[in-house]
């Protein structure tokens, strides 16, 4: 039985925050194309790990370009009609009031408890990396859910939205350009959510 799992790519199109001359979409694009790398380690992983069946799983991106895109046509659809059993959002936060804010945060559903443990497996992935996040809840309904937050909110499957750093935060923007730390995040985030898939 393959288990399928979806990673959305936050904006697209220059658009997101923007700081530096950095578009928060080309930040969160640098993390979906180290998961090429990651394809080309799955063969070492089917055979190096006795533990787990990595044949069974099988995911989307839904962009590997700096496309501009839908988030309900593009995104929540793309994802409920691909039939996946996990969803991840990748983006990038920013906090013009507070330049010290920094690290990682990851939002999910309250209202679904599916999403929280999704949420919770990213986490322990995160942490191994020495990239220790922060968890948060997402209080919204269907009329105020917008953007990133629509892919919690409207998606059939769990969901869980990583905002990897702060681009007001001067060392997190050095670091999220950093394709070592773009990988180590890639990773955090593919063990992660088939570590929450392979949960009996
Ligand atoms: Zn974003």
């Amino acid at each position: 039985m393959i288990k399928k799992f979806f990673i959305d790519v936050g904006h697209g199109g220059s658009t997101g925050a923007y700081y530096d001359n950095i578009h928060e979409d080309d930040l969160n694009l640098g993390i979906a194309l180290q998961f090429r790398r990651i394809l080309l380690e799955y063969s070492d992983m089917i055979t190096n790990d006795p533990n787990r069946d990595y044949t069974q799983f099988e995911f989307v991106i839904d962009r590997l370009t700096d496309k501009k895109m839908d988030y309900m046509k593009d995104r929540v659809d793309f994802a409920n009609k691909y039939g996946a059993e996990a969803l991840v959002s990748i983006h990038a936060n920013a906090s013009p009031s507070n330049v010290n804010a920094k690290g990682f945060n990851i939002f999910y559903f309250d209202g679904s408890p599916r999403s929280k443990i999704l949420a919770y497996c990213l986490e322990a992935r995160l942490k191994m990396s020495n990239k220790v996040p922060f968890m948060q809840a997402v209080h919204t309904d269907k009329d105020t859910a917008i953007g990133g937050i629509g892919v919690l909110r409207f998606t059939k499957m769990p969901a869980a939205l990583v905002e990897m750093g702060f681009m007001t935060n001067e060392p997190d923007l050095i670091k999220m350009q950093d394709s070592q730390f773009q990988l180590d995040v890639a990773r955090a985030i593919f063990y992660g959510t088939t570590d929450f898939l392979s949960i009996k």
